[in-house]
């Protein structure tokens, strides 16, 4: 087994870093949180979007599970964990923009794609059956193509569908029809190490660093 004796002298570089004399970023922090993006991504071990994008404590809302799902409002469970971190983030925090942030190899993606990869689990199946309207976006022509580019188009149609369905729940249409509230859909390829975004325009997701001038996708 290995051990965790990293993550303590994590937190003593993070301690450190954030906190000294001259530095206490918690200083402001401990007064309240004010992030102004919300992001939901996958629990992906590699895909930590704190990390990714460079963030700082306080910057960003998370809320992360498998294949960076958001079910539809009619499909939120009672309780729903996606549902209510998106009402507070949205409702009480009042982030001014919603990152769907999906990835390449993303293996919650690749159960939907082959369900027999989970066929003996109790939830995982379920769960990632709320993307399975993702599959319907496809054009049948994908199914000719091998199954890396099968899986890559399936990624990224489950963060269109996560992004459309954000859209389900009013407060979040309301804010967004107010222009109080951007959604947007990016995606992270760790094989040419790039963030894409989708350009609704082009119908496409291209990388980030391409638009700098970039405000709405
Ligand atoms: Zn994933």
């Amino acid at each position: 087994m290995r051990d965790f004796h990293q993550f303590i002298h994590g937190f003593s570089n993070f301690r450190s870093f954030y906190y000294d004399a001259e530095n206490d970023l918690y200083d402001i922090l401990r007064q309240g949180q004010n992030p102004h993006a919300l992001v939901i991504a996958c629990s992906d071990s590699r895909v930590d979007p704190a990390i990714l994008m460079g963030c700082n404590p306080g910057d960003i809302f998370v809320v992360r599970n498998i294949a960076n799902l958001v079910p539809h409002k009619d499909h939120a469970g009672s309780p729903d964990a996606v549902a209510s971190a998106l009402e507070y983030g949205v409702r009480h925090l009042k982030v001014e923009h919603v990152i769907v942030l999906g990835h390449s190899d993303c293996g919650g993606i690749h159960a939907l794609l082959d369900p027999s990869l989970t066929a003996g689990d109790s939830y995982v199946p379920m769960w990632v059956s709320l993307a399975a309207p993702a599959l319907q976006r496809l054009n049948q022509d994908i199914l000719d193509e091998d199954m890396e580019t099968q899986r890559r188009h399936c990624e990224e149609a489950a963060v269109l569908q996560s992004v459309e369905n954000l859209l389900s729940y009013p407060w979040i249409r309301e804010r967004v029809a107010a222009r109080k509230l951007s959604l947007h859909a990016w995606y992270f390829d760790m094989h040419s190490m790039s963030l894409l975004a989708y350009f609704h325009e082009k119908e496409n997701f291209e990388p980030l660093a391409d638009h700098l001038h970039y405000r709405h996708s």
